[in-house]
């Protein structure tokens, strides 16, 4: 049996003002979620040695959960809650909006050169979206090798290496790392859905070569991801089962309704209480964009 051709999504690339390059591929035109998995931005590599380099003023979310994953450099979060926290390459930042938080992120003062990672975000299910916000700063993750692959698992279950990180729907993350070239099996659940993005080097999956800026989607049904990884190639694998429920997403939200996402932003941008409050953050904090409709 053969599987259908996978879906490529690939990303364009937006340069900000401070010379960071960001791709986002989720969600896409074609495609808005893998399993609860609704959004992915692939930031850098970019050099910071002679700048302030990140600088994310406090902004709220609600519906979703957000995972940081780092590859070079190091990024300072506050959130409303009162966490300061720095994440370095190999750990893991999860923030659990619930019904509102708000948080800042930004290069500490002294950095490393560059700075390269990947920011997700997680949908939270109607039966979670309306719970407490929390944080959560996971240093050590459960780090293996198979078929000459070193994988970090972010969260869910990979082979029966288990995430820390606290999930609210079947699903799982993570990174795959070839130190030199080799061809590897990974073995899937069928009742998930799959993405895979290269954010170092290359590699192929079926007949689809994979360089940054494409994430390559897998429909439910697969058994295994047979892959060949350059030398150096470092990709994300995402999943889980697909979702039940219509998203919908304008700026940093995640809702059922045009009515939510208008509350949201008319309420913080009022300064509403239920996001809290960022302290220590040296600048301004963010404006909600007025909704198009
Ligand atoms: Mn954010």
């Amino acid at each position: 049996m053969t599987a259908p051709t996978p879906q490529r999504l690939t990303g364009k690339p937006t340069i900000l003002g401070d010379g960071m390059t960001i791709v986002r591929t989720l969600p896409s035109a074609r495609r808005r979620s893998i399993g609860a998995w609704c959004f992915l931005d692939h930031f850098g590599p970019v050099d910071v040695s002679t700048q302030d380099g990140l600088r994310v003023g406090p902004h709220p979310h609600i519906g979703l959960q957000t995972v940081t994953w780092l590859l070079d450099g190091e990024i300072l979060h506050r959130d409303s809650l009162g966490s300061v926290q720095v994440i370095r390459p190999g750990q893991l930042n999860l923030m659990t909006s619930g019904c509102g938080i708000s948080h800042s992120e930004e290069s500490p003062p002294e950095h490393s050169p560059s700075l390269h990672g990947a920011q997700l975000w997680i949908a939270l299910p109607d039966a979670h979206r309306f719970g407490e916000p929390t944080f959560a700063h996971h240093a050590e993750l459960p780090v293996f090798t198979h078929d000459g692959l070193r994988i970090s698992v972010l969260l869910g279950d990979v082979l029966g290496h288990v995430s820390p990180g606290q999930v609210f729907s079947p699903l799982m993350g993570a990174e795959l790392f070839a130190d030199a070239a080799t061809p590897a099996t990974l073995p899937l659940r069928a009742d998930f859905e799959y993405g895979i993005q290269v954010l170092t080097g290359r590699l192929q999956v079926d007949d689809e070569v994979l360089e940054p800026g494409t994430l390559l989607y897998l429909e439910a049904g697969r058994e295994q991801l047979n892959l060949i990884a350059d030398a150096g190639c470092r990709a994300l694998l995402i999943g889980g089962e697909p979702l039940t429920e219509t998203l919908l997403m304008w700026w940093n939200f995640v809702a059922r309704t045009q009515g939510e996402l208008s509350m949201a932003c008319a309420d913080w941008n009022a300064g509403a209480k239920y996001f809290g409050d960022v302290t220590g953050y040296p600048g301004q904090r963010l404006e909600a964009p007025r909704p198009p409709w």
